[in-house]
């Protein structure tokens, strides 16, 4: 196992990642873009697809979420969807170009009926030749073997947040069980994507605490989706105020304390203009989510991201 310190380019400690947040913007981006280029192919960019197969009626209360049953959101509330409808629309983004289907469901913990359905999914997908990710909240030991057996791929478990900021956002459960729930994962050798929301009026420190904890997780994580947090109302953070967006390139740019990393711009991707996408991939990121709809916020149009990643050069991995 690689000692994961010794990939980073600064020392695994909150003074030294927080000292890289705050190097002059330029110098920042120079050196995450040459640590970037040592790990990765230069102008590449992998895209995933995301499907939510189970909206709304969540029993937790994440303060960003549109899905919690605790809020009054606009959403619709949506049943699991049928296995294929699932296989159907993986084949229709396969056809877009994505190599990953990601399917993402609102359950504190899925029940044994809904794991068998899950299960049928991946298979499903997996059928395609498509890389399978799937998310759906905490997990026990049986069911992560389940869905190891099943040829899962990554299973998306996000932090959220700095482990001190947590229980502003959040307080149906702790900090601690999402990583449980993380190391279960990687003891199945099951690929982990885990990363966070920007803009939950969290500090910089709080930011570089984030990164910090992803980094320091052994193995780190293959995937890291960062996500600018999309304003919904009725839920608290609805007027929460925004975020400098140099401060998003920024924390894209520290993700290279996991320089093996895939960062992934996430939500609120639809909120950043093309320039501000061009300097997220100049910062390193080099994954986004592809297709008109990100679980239940809008998303960037895959005609206008083809555009963008011609006009920027950017191929397509895969
Ligand atoms: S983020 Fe996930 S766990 Fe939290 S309320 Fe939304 S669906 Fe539930």
């Amino acid at each position: 196992m690689p000692n994961i310190a010794a990939t980073s380019p600064v020392p695994l400690t909150l003074d030294a990642v927080e000292a890289l947040f705050n190097l002059p913007f330029s110098d920042l981006l120079f050196q995450a873009q040459q640590v970037h280029r040592r790990h990765f192919t230069a102008n590449q960019i992998q895209i995933s697809t995301l499907l939510n197969i189970k909206s709304g009626g969540c029993a937790e209360n994440c303060g960003y979420c549109s899905q919690s049953a605790h809020y009054d959101t606009p959403l619709v509330r949506q049943g699991l969807l049928a296995v294929e409808e699932v296989v159907n629309a993986a084949k229709a983004a396969q056809a877009g170009g994505a190599t990953r289907f990601c399917m993402g469901a609102a359950w504190r913990q899925p029940t044994a009926n809904d794991m068998a359905v899950v299960v049928a999914m991946i298979k499903g997908v997996k059928a395609l030749g498509m890389e399978s990710c799937v998310t759906l909240g905490r997990l026990d030991a049986a069911q992560v073997s389940d869905l190891k057996a099943a040829g899962l791929d990554y299973y998306n478990h996000n932090i959220d947040t700095s482990r001190d900021y947590y229980d502003k956002v959040v307080t149906t459960r702790h900090f601690d069980e999402r990583l449980a729930t993380i190391a279960l994962i990687q003891e199945a050798g099951i690929h982990v994507c885990s990363g966070g929301i920007l803009g939950m009026g969290e500090s910089r420190r709080d930011r570089a605490a984030m990164l910090l904890e992803l980094a320091t997780l052994d193995p780190q994580p293959q995937s890291v989706p960062i996500n600018l947090l999309v304003k919904v109302p009725g839920t608290p953070l609805a007027n929460a105020p925004d975020l400098d967006i140099f401060e998003f390139i920024r924390t894209i740019a520290v993700g290279i304390i996991l320089p093996r990393s895939y960062v992934r711009l996430s939500a609120g991707r639809e909120s950043l203009h093309d320039e501000a996408q061009a300097l997220a991939f100049l910062a390193g990121a080099n994954s986004i989510f592809y297709g008109d709809k990100l679980l239940t916020t809008a998303n960037a149009s895959s005609d206008h991201d083809r555009a963008l990643f011609r006009r920027l050069d950017l191929q397509i991995e895969g």
